[in-house]
């Protein structure tokens, strides 16, 4: 009896052993699954390093990275989009999101609760201060003062490590409503004394906040990179991983990198403040000579806008020691070229100006793509196109691709000497300054778009939101 029931409960954990394998053999893996369903959801969070929409619709780092990843898949890619950190990372927890792609930061923290695929970014954690009161460079000057950072981020993890090993009388507030533009502005107006933001963030951020500037760093070379569910399954996670090691997606980075932070560090503090009082001052004068100018040659009005003030501050009466004059600079050849009788006229400049912009776009062709057409456009606006040309064969020459602003950058400073220019067609230029030249006008565009969204921005904000705000505002108490 014994024996016989022995044998059937032998009988019985072998099928049971048989069904599971059968299972567990047909039931597909996440990336089978994702592929089998045809999308791949991807959480994110709206902020200028990571999502956001612009004339052109959807954009961002993240949006773009995670677009090729969804090509690469050959799935649709469905993107959603968080109110808050905590929310990314509950919606990695509940399945509702694939992967999270917003800026993260790897902390140890996380790393016990998520997986992190290969980082593609290292930032820094800086305190940001008002520029004019005392800048911090000790940790010792931050208890006793205001700061605020975003609840569940990466900053209030490094506020808890300092507290718990440093820094005990620390203390500081925290939101899950604030994010870095929030709180840079809230810097700005004295409104609080400190945050702590990514170092990527401060700079794409600090033209359009001139009165704050970084002190002590509270944490160095910290790996960004996207996270997904800690689960046994890691078909998903090693595909992701098989993607960022792929040529074509290290190529994709350093492109989002030229495109997103290339152009940064040119405007200084002075330089930025000076650009914001003027366009409340002076732009509304010039404003309708650029938009039809740029309607004319399909270009966006700010991007004509910030050239002329790199050119001549919108100074219609501009007259520069080697001859060229006006709102645009025009030299006497290419105005008269362009049927411009006066050239301190301002509307006739800003028509000159374009036009002989849109012609340098045209003759570039369309090999280049946009942006970089725009770009290469403007630095033979600046150095001229016959020193663009020699610095674009130079790109070739040297491995690079002459199609691309982020390679013909690199080269064109080196026609300044004589080892490289001596065998170009055109010789010497000051190639560094038409780079420049180019980096400020991006610069300056970059402030105009925002200066128009942040105007839509407050027209839209209600003061309940700031009720709630003060509702979900935590203080985190010294420990002593
Ligand atoms: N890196 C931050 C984090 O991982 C997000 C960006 C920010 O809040 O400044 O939490």
């Amino acid at each position: 009896m014994l024996r016989k029931s022995v044998k059937l409960l032998t009988l019985l954990a072998t099928i049971v052993a048989c069904l599971a394998t059968v299972t567990a053999s047909v039931r597909p893996s996440k990336l089978e699954t994702v592929k089998m369903r045809g999308y791949i959801t991807v959480v994110t969070r709206n902020s200028p390093t990571t999502y956001f929409e612009d004339r052109g619709g959807k954009t961002g780092y993240e949006y773009e990275l995670a677009q090729s990843f969804a090509d690469y898949l050959g799935v649709e890619l469905r993107l959603n989009v968080a109110d808050s950190i905590g929310e990314i990372y509950q919606q990695l927890e509940t399945g509702e999101a694939d992967i999270a792609a917003a800026g993260l930061t790897q902390t140890d923290e996380r790393q016990r609760w998520f997986r992190y695929a290969t980082p593609y970014q290292t930032v820094s954690e800086v305190v940001v201060y008002k520029r004019g009161t005392r800048k911090p460079r000790e940790l010792s000057e931050l208890p006793g003062k205001m700061m605020i950072v975003t609840a569940n981020s990466s900053h209030s993890w490094t506020l808890r490590q300092t507290q718990a090993t440093e820094l005990p009388s620390l203390s500081w507030s925290e939101s899950a409503d604030l994010d870095v533009t929030d709180l840079l502005h809230m810097v700005e107006t004295g409104e609080i004394d400190f945050t702590l933001v990514d170092s990527n963030e401060f700079r794409l951020l600090q033209a359009y906040f001139p009165n704050v500037g970084t002190g002590i760093t509270l944490s160095h070379e910290e790996s960004q990179a996207w996270a997904l569910p800690m689960s046994a399954d890691q078909s998903l996670l090693e595909q992701t991983n098989q993607f960022f090691s792929e040529r074509r997606t290290r190529q994709q980075l350093a492109n989002l990198n030229e495109r997103y932070y290339g152009h940064l560090g040119e405007l200084d503090y002075v330089g930025a403040k000076r650009f914001l009082r003027q366009t409340s001052r002076k732009l509304d004068d010039y404003k309708p000579y650029f938009q039809s100018a740029a309607e004319k040659h399909s270009f966006d009005w700010r991007l004509l806008a910030a050239m002329g003030y790199q050119e001549s501050h919108w100074n219609p009466t501009a007259t520069s020691f080697t001859g060229v004059r006006g709102l645009m600079m025009l030299t006497l050849g290419t105005a008269s070229d362009l049927g411009v009788s006066d050239r301190l006229d301002a509307e006739q400049s800003i028509r000159g100006g374009s036009e002989y912009l849109a012609g340098l776009r045209r003759r570039l062709g369309s090999q280049v793509a946009e942006p970089d057409r725009t770009w290469m456009s403007l630095a033979a606006y600046n150095v001229g196109y016959g020193h663009l040309q020699d610095a674009r064969r130079l790109t070739y020459e040297m491995g690079g691709n002459p199609n691309l602003w982020r390679d013909v950058k690199d080269s064109l400073p080196l026609l300044s000497q004589r080892r490289y220019h001596k065998n170009t067609r055109h010789g010497y230029a000051r190639g560094h300054e038409a780079v420049d030249y180019v980096q400020n006008i991006r610069r300056y565009y970059d402030v105009l778009v925002w200066n128009e969204e942040q105007a839509t921005a407050v027209a839209e904000q209600s003061t309940e939101a700031e009720v709630q705000l003060s509702q979900s505002m935590t203080v985190i108490p010294p420990l002593l």
